[in-house]
């Protein structure tokens, strides 16, 4: 770590040099990756100092979510801890919520960590920079739906994952143990918004509450008993993605009899139900929105930033902000021009991990007075899981030469080596290894599904 302080001759006379600081708000897919290899290159030789800023303690993989949310993860089995990774990648992590920054004195404004009994754990600070990368991800976007908050449980966090799949467990436990039929609604899951994210969880969904129910629930049958609908507004489910993936996924998802809804605009959440614009009410006892992500609110007018209507920071193709040489923005929070197709770069974890790649390698030029180079996106493809049913998606671009269909084993390899990118710029080749042949073991010897 760079806490040391070096030393500059100026006529005989020694004044302290502290080292550069670059400070670092958000661990997820982009800003942890950063961290770890900026400490890796520059902490770890006292050439700067860098500080990771997260609210969370530990980091999850968010596209790990929707399996934490069905019970085929374990969550424990996945979480990095903040503390470690800093401690041995020669970065600092500090916990807190940023709320601010003051570009004039140079310091990102983090609010109090408070415990649940209203204990302080650590108190408001500043943390000042030199370099100031923000990488605080996305959040569900509501479009102003009445009922979301009261009525739906959005996949943003570990915690709202696993809150969903108590839901699910207890919502079998409670169906397990009932005199009386089951009520309209009672064990069906309404599913909004069918981009890959609301496409994964179904067939995750219909996997997991199977291999659920096969533990001993045996007054389920889940032909008949557990209804999955996916309810998405644009005319076809996957819009985002070509044609020939969507149809093959609502092929696979007709197969497994979940219902599918298209150009279905949800006008309202109700107490057990999803009210559809035309009038029609879907009746679910469990319900996720999964319809869409806008950068947190925060980032509206933060220190004078240029942001765009979904809250991202505005900035150029060396990943600066607009107004500031000094700040940077990456992953789901920045609003990147895509050049070469005359759009915004999509929020994924593939862009997320380039651009901290990036700027792992140009960062450290630029403490050294050299020009940062432009960043350009390279998009792989799109690849979409289906549970342990199949993967769908295309490859694109150098890698294959065309836009190519790909399905079944060969998509499900390239579908998990975008993870395993993630691992290894974490953590490097052999640990990621170990932990893999240590994780096929477990799934041998634990039950495929999340029990309680
Ligand atoms: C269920 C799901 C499935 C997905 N599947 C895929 C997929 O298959 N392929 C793909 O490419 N992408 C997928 N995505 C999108 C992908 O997860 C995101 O694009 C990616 O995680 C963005 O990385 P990021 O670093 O910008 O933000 P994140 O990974 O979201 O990390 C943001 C971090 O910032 C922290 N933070 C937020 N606000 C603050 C604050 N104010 N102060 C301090 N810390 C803060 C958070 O705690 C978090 O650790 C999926 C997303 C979801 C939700």
């Amino acid at each position: 770590m760079a806490d040391a302080v070096q030393s500059r001759n100026t006529g005989g006379i020694d004044e302290p040099v502290r080292p550069h600081r670059i400070v670092i708000v958000g661990g997820g897919a982009g800003g942890l990756e950063l961290a770890t290899q900026l400490g890796d290159k520059l902490g770890r030789r006292g050439k700067a100092e860098i500080t990771l800023i997260d609210k969370a303690r530990a980091h999850l993989w968010k596209p790990l979510l929707h399996e934490i949310a069905a019970g085929s993860m374990d969550l424990g089995h996945h979480e990095l801890e903040y503390l470690a990774q800093a401690h041995w990648h020669h970065f600092r992590y500090r916990t807190g919520e940023m709320i601010g920054l003051d570009r004039g004195r140079r310091e990102v404004l983090v609010g109090p960590v408070v415990e649940e009994n209203g204990t302080e754990v650590t108190p408001a600070r500043g943390y000042p920079y030199d370099t100031l990368v923000l990488a605080v991800g996305s959040l569900t976007n509501d479009f102003g739906t009445p009922g979301v908050a009261e009525h739906a449980i959005c996949l943003e966090t570990p915690e709202e994952a696993a809150r969903f799949h108590r839901r699910l467990v207890n919502a079998c436990l409670r169906a397990q143990s009932q005199e009386e039929p089951l009520r309209p609604g009672q064990l069906q899951v309404a599913i909004i918004g069918a981009g890959a994210t609301g496409v994964e969880l179904a067939a995750e969904l219909h996997k997991s509450t199977r291999e659920l129910v096969a533990f001993g629930l045996d007054r389920i049958d889940p032909d008949r008993d557990i209804t999955l609908h996916l309810i998405e507004a644009a005319d076809r489910i996957l819009p985002a993605l070509p044609p020939r993936i969507a149809k093959a996924a609502t092929d696979l998802l007709g197969g497994l009899g979940v219902k599918v809804y298209t150009s279905a605009r949800v006008a309202a959440l109700v107490p057990n139900g999803v009210k559809l614009a035309d009038g029609r009410i879907i009746n679910a006892e469990l319900v996720v929105w999964a319809a869409g992500v806008k950068a947190p609110a925060f980032l509206q007018n933060l220190g004078g930033l240029e942001t765009n209507t979904t809250n991202q920071l505005v900035v150029r193709e060396t990943l600066q902000t607009t107004r500031d040489d000094d700040i940077f923005a990456i992953g789901d929070c920045a609003a990147c021009p895509w050049t070469e197709r005359n759009a915004l770069v999509p929020p994924r974890a593939q862009a997320a991990h380039q651009q901290s790649t990036h700027l792992s390698k140009h960062l450290p030029r630029k403490l050294a007075g050299a020009r940062l180079a432009p960043w350009h996106y390279r998009d792989f493809g799109s690849l979409v899981s289906l549970g342990e049913y199949s993967t769908v998606g295309s490859l694109m671009g150098k890698l294959v030469g065309r836009n190519l269909f790909v399905e079944g084993y060969f998509a499900r390899l390239m579908y998990v080596s975008l993870y395993k990118m993630h691992e290894y710029a974490l953590h490097g080749f052999i640990k990621v290894a170990l932990d893999t042949a240590v994780r096929l073991i477990n799934r041998r010897t634990e039950p495929q599904v999340k029990l309680h």
